[in-house]
């Protein structure tokens, strides 16, 4: 049980340290396979003692070995939300190591397409298209049964979002985000695919209206709706059940 625990965390780590280095290649199309990690700053290559996740970080006081400059806190964030997702999908999962494997997989995909969004504004869609070709293998191949209420979820959430994004005339919601609601609308069953798009707007208005009051947002500005479309999928992922249980009784 603890030597589990212990695992877990050092594999969060690990794959949150790789996140970080995805999402910051990808978008700026740099080989993310090849090529040892670099300082941003003096292009020093990166020793692979002071490229360990979150304790080469807190060793060398988040400053580059070499010139001194400060090391983005991005990476050891990526890494200990990472890590305290892996937690929380495998103590969720344990007794079904599939869905602990696929959630984990769709939790690196959605942290990258987050992160990117909230960097560099956009959604790729690479990533969106490889979440709707593994959700499409998951229905095939692990609940052919409901392979019809898969696809009228996906097709009808998309097609309310796309409904916004035209009556908005694009300002309320971008193409990006419609794109980005047909994979998790795919692969979630209902009701859980309501509740996903529920949360994400109830998180985003949340947000949205607290940005306004500490005026780091305009009231009409837009905000990037694709965070909370990823985080209220992975809150639905890994706490979906409970959050019904508590929602069902008011209806
Ligand atoms: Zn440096």
């Amino acid at each position: 049980m603890f030597l589990n625990f212990f695992i877990v965390i050092l594999l969060g780590l690990i794959f949150g340290s790789f996140l970080g280095v995805f999402t910051y290649r990808f978008p700026k199309k740099i080989p993310f396979v090849k090529g040892r990690s670099f300082c941003p700053k003096c292009k020093k290559q990166i020793n692979w003692f002071d490229n360990i996740p979150l304790l080469s970080f807190i060793f060398l006081k988040g400053n580059c070995r070499h010139c001194k400059k400060k090391i983005s806190f991005r990476y050891p964030l990526i890494e200990v939300i990472s890590s305290i997702s892996f937690v929380l999908i495998y103590f969720n999962y344990q007794a079904d190591l599939f869905k602990v494997i696929l959630f984990l997989f769709f939790y690196l995909l959605i942290a990258s397409v987050v992160i990117i969004d909230l960097e560099e504004g956009i959604i790729p869609d690479e990533l969106i298209f490889l979440g709707l070709t593994v959700s499409f293998f998951y229905i095939i191949f692990f609940d052919n049964a409901n392979s019809f209420q898969h696809l009228l979820g996906g097709f009808s959430l998309s097609s309310f979002m796309l409904l916004l994004h035209l009556l908005t005339k694009g300002k309320g919601m971008g193409l990006g985000d419609v794109k980005f609601t047909l994979f998790p609308a795919t692969f979630l069953l209902f009701p859980f695919n309501i509740l996903w798009l529920f949360l994400s707007f109830l998180t985003g208005s949340f947000v949205g209206v607290i940005l306004i009051l500490v005026k780091k947002a305009k009231f009409g500005k837009e905000i990037a709706f694709g965070p909370f479309l990823g985080v209220s999928f992975l809150i639905t992922l890994i706490w979906g059940q409970t959050l019904l249980k508590w929602i069902m009784p008011f209806f």
